[in-house]
């Protein structure tokens, strides 16, 4: 249920209502617009009739049902568009888009500086590379872990760029938030619901990959197991997902990005290079992500694609990621962005 309150409510009134909000065993959400303050009520839907009686409380305009499921990540409760901030001068969800680039797996401590290094220098303003790699197969390489955790956060030290990383399991949230600037929850963990909790409980920002073969609504149920623990800081990533067609890895769907914006006010990044998996086809999806509003880029680059140790097929160059951040940025402003 969502508590609209009067224009003009005061501080008093609100904190009473969202005393007895808590009282009637919901935790008491509270947005303040610049005119109006309203407050969601969050928790077991049966019994939710008992709080339409909060209307006969001062400063309450109305009591409504929140008709989508997603509660806290819904449009309903907030109109206003989320804005995370990742580090000074880095935000996701502001005119400026972010883009985000580095190897798929964190190689070495070389390698990933020389890699964090190109990025910075063409423009990138972040920089992902997996410790813990949730490979198809057991015999693949499944990531350098902590050490992979040091040398991500010694290319951070190096150019100040801040660090995105993959969680795969409850047990080293602990750990990589002591390394990791942005949780990246993968594809085939956005329904882990254990991992999505103990995430929630922490205050890192997310980046919520999408499932595969979910739904965009699944996809927002999964950012709510996360809100709902307390942690509202969610971007969701489009990576592509599993269809009849076979040119390219994954079918990367472009119109997620304005039917979230419709129904959600977390901010949308698109990952072309999962998407395709093809790195000659990663810089035209990039610019229609662009075109179609999405609030930053998640791009694989690899120093030498044909060495990489994961997705080397789906990664750019240096000459070619400088190329793709020159022609998103002209696209970026022809949509009255920057970059
Ligand atoms: C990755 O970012 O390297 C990755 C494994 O992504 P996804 O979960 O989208 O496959
Ligand atoms: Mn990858």
């Amino acid at each position: 249920m969502l508590v609209v309150m009067q224009q003009g409510a005061s501080k008093a009134e609100i904190a009473e209502v969202e005393s007895l909000i808590d009282g009637m065993g919901y935790k008491p959400h509270s947005i303040s617009g610049v005119e109006q303050t309203v407050i969601g009520c969050i928790g077991d839907e049966r019994g939710k009739t008992r709080l339409q009686s909060l209307e006969t409380q001062a400063g309450v305009a109305h009591v409504i049902p929140i008709l989508k499921p997603y509660k806290l990540a819904g449009t309903e409760l907030r109109k206003e568009k989320t804005r995370i901030e990742i580090a000074p001068g880095v935000v996701v969800g502001d005119n400026k888009i972010p883009i985000m680039a580095g190897p798929c797996s964190v190689e070495g401590l070389e390698p990933i500086c020389e890699a964090a290094e190109f990025v910075k220098a063409c423009g990138g303003t972040m920089l992902r590379g997996g410790a813990y790699k949730p490979r198809t197969s057991p015999y693949s390489f499944q990531g350098l872990q902590e050490d992979g955790l040091k040398m991500l956060a010694e290319a951070r030290e190096r150019t100040g760029l801040p660090v995105v990383t993959e969680v795969m399991k409850e047990s080293t949230v602990d750990l990589i938030c002591k390394y990791a600037d942005v949780l990246q929850v993968g594809t085939r963990n956005m329904q882990n619901y254990d991992l999505l909790k103990a995430i929630g409980q922490t205050r890192k920002p997310v980046l919520l990959k999408r499932g595969m073969a979910s739904t965009i609504s699944e996809w927002l149920m999964s950012a709510e197991y996360i809100m709902s623990q307390g942690n509202m800081e969610v971007i969701l990533c489009e990576r592509g997902i599993r269809t009849f067609e076979t040119a390219t890895r994954n079918t990367l769907d472009l119109k997620a990005v304005p039917v979230l914006k419709h129904e959600t006010h977390l901010p949308v990044v698109v990952d072309p290079s999962h998407g395709t998996g093809h790195w000659n086809y990663v810089e035209d999806m990039a610019l229609a992500a662009v075109a179609a509003g999405a609030d930053g880029l998640m791009i694989e680059v690899h120093q030498n694609p044909a060495e990489a140790w994961s997705d080397g097929a789906q990664s750019l160059n240096a000459a070619n990621f400088g190329e793709l951040v020159k022609n998103v940025r002209r696209v970026a402003e022809a949509v009255g962005r920057t970059v």
